[in-house]
């Protein structure tokens, strides 16, 4: 198995798509300012690029599984289209309201640092050449649970951000 040097594993709702409420409709399907370019650029610098996403709304009923994959299979078309390939997209599907109490407890649900480990350990990343980037404070404990850097998602992705990450890479 190819291990990659550095990794970004991102977010998905309001870090790479603009997030619309339970999110899953192919219509809804909106990429960031200036995401794709970023992805491109990192992908041609030889990053492995990941995302980690909650997506409790399985749990809650709000949307299937199903319907969730073939959204993901979209987002992943297009960013193929780019020449972005994402080695893994990692999500959670259990919320702590959800009726069935088998759907409540898990390992992964962020601020739990479960889906992280688990890209690190299935892809073999040096945990300290990982970032995850995220919107919300639950990513940073998430982050900061799973032993791995953060930075926070830009409402555009640009120069800023790129400086931003090499910088956050090369710090202890
Ligand atoms: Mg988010
Ligand atoms: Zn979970």
């Amino acid at each position: 198995m190819k291990s990659f040097q550095k990794s970004i594993i991102f977010d998905r709702d309001n870090t790479l798509i603009k997030d619309y409420g339970y999110t899953h409709k192919i219509e809804h399907l909106r990429w960031m300012p200036g995401s794709l370019s970023m992805l491109r650029r990192l992908n041609n610098k030889k990053f492995g690029l990941f995302i980690a996403t909650n997506q409790g709304g399985i749990a809650l009923g709000k949307f299937s599984e199903s319907e969730m994959l073939i959204f993901h299979y979209e987002m992943s078309n297009q960013a193929l289209q780019f020449k972005i390939k994402f080695i893994d997209i990692m999500y959670c599907k259990h919320h702590q309201k959800s009726k069935d109490h088998k759907k409540r407890y898990c390992y992964c649900r962020k601020p739990k640092p479960g889906m992280l480990m688990k890209i690190i350990r299935q892809h073999k990343l040096n945990p300290s050449q990982c970032i995850y980037v995220g919107d919300k404070w639950t990513d940073y404990l998430c982050a900061r649970n799973a032993g791995i850097k953060f930075l926070s998602a830009p409402k555009c992705y640009g120069q800023k951000f790129y400086h931003d990450l090499e910088l956050k890479l090369a710090s202890k």
